[in-house]
């Protein structure tokens, strides 16, 4: 969909006026057994209530991240009432429902712990493309045929030992590898192969710098870099050879500075000054990313060519919030949403001026 703004006051009855199309566009697909059967789905049930219920939240993930290592039904249902029954939990009465049992023994505790399984499993799958590379290319294949783009992103990223930082390297040099030769089999789909009349890498991975090295540390620069930059020049060049892209995921605010520093410099070294397959995150809800933006339009433009950047809202506000209130220190990130949701339109106005240096992501 192309976005024709005119002038800043017309953003707004614009967005309504798109996202109304979009709404009323899904809900045509859908017969009404599809609607129902959606209105039904625990899983989606389970976000909702988690997203709006903060207490909810942080014991639903708690008994998320125990959950594989439970071997029965009982276990389960066990754990379930321990995690969700906890005072600071304020359970919608559905859920009430669920844990309405005494003996986790029981054939209503054995369908609870069943029930809320499958429905863990299916949302873990929502954000999971796969277990192996066979499965997440099953996975892409789909969203393709919906005129879908992907990029994928290698879980167990927390490295802490070089070995382990090494073979996080080598697994994404085996998946650029593999799915470069599928995609290779792909028929090109107009709506994401391409754009303003160029051809867009049909591959993308997504990566954390973090994890190329286990000793990443803001208060090591150049020891980071170095280790760093190693291996992620070995990632771009064979990226480039496959003609795949790839995109430099925002972590936590303590390495945001030196991942800009990082990237900023690994692009203008000769070999990959020319490189317009790289993107880098910014996060909205940072009170400094603006100006990180404009950072980046200067950047860009010295370079002379472009690069990708996908704007996001940001993915560790609760870590970063209890971090800086524990330290006393001043907050990073912003305190209520809708400044971020401001910052994050004022940051894609100025991306929509800058197209000829910034690409936005797709
Ligand atoms: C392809 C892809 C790549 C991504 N890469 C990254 C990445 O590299 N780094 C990263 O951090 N995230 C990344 N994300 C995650 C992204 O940041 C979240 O998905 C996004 O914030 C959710 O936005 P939304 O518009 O869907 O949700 P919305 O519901 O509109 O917004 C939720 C967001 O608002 C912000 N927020 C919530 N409460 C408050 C509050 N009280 N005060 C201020 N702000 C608040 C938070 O950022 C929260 O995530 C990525 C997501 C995708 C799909």
């Amino acid at each position: 969909m192309v976005l024709q703004v005119e002038s800043k006051q017309n953003y707004e009855a614009k967005t309504q006026e798109i996202a109304t199309q979009l709404i009323a566009a899904t809900r045509e697909k859908k017969s009404l057994f599809a609607q129902v059967r959606d209105q039904m789905r625990l899983d989606d049930k389970l976000m909702d209530w988690a997203m709006g219920n903060p207490g909810l939240r942080v014991q639903l993930f708690r008994f998320i991240d125990c959950l594989p290592a439970l071997q029965s039904n009982a276990e389960i249902a066990r754990h379930l009432q321990q995690y969700l029954g906890d005072e600071s939990v304020e359970l919608p009465s559905a859920l009430k429902g669920i844990l309405n049992f005494t003996d986790p023994d029981s054939p209503i505790a054995a369908t609870a712990a069943r029930t809320l399984k499958a429905a863990v499993e299916t949302l873990a799958r929502r954000y999971i493309a796969g277990e192996t590379i066979q499965q997440a290319v099953k996975t892409l294949e789909r969203l393709r045929k919906e005129k879908m783009a992907f990029t994928v992103d290698l879980l167990g990223e927390a490295v802490i030992a070089e070995a382990e930082a090494q073979a996080y390297l080598q697994r994404y040099l085996d998946l650029l590898a593999e799915l470069s030769r599928e995609a290779e089999k792909w028929s090109p789909v107009a709506e994401i192969d391409s754009a303003d009349g160029e051809t867009l890498p049909k591959v993308q991975v997504s990566v954390k710098l973090t994890a190329f090295y286990s000793q990443f540390d803001s208060l090591d620069p150049e020891g980071s870099r170095t280790q760093v930059c190693d291996r992620l020049r070995g990632l771009l060049r064979r990226a480039q050879a496959l003609g795949a892209s790839v995109h430099f995921d925002m972590e936590q605010y303590t390495y945001k500075n030196l991942t800009l520093d990082i990237l900023k410099n690994l692009l203008l070294e000769p070999e990959f000054c020319d490189r317009t397959d790289v993107g880098i995150t910014l996060q909205a809800y940072l009170r400094d990313a603006y100006q990180d933006l404009e950072g980046i339009v200067t950047w860009a433009k010295q370079r002379g060519k472009p690069v990708t950047v996908r704007l996001v809202k940001g993915a560790y506000w609760d870590q970063e919030t209890i971090k800086s209130l524990q330290n006393h220190w001043s907050q990073p990130v912003f305190n209520d949403k809708a400044a971020t949701d401001a910052n994050f339109e004022r940051m894609t106005q100025l991306l929509l001026e800058t197209t000829a240096s910034l690409r936005r992501h797709r």
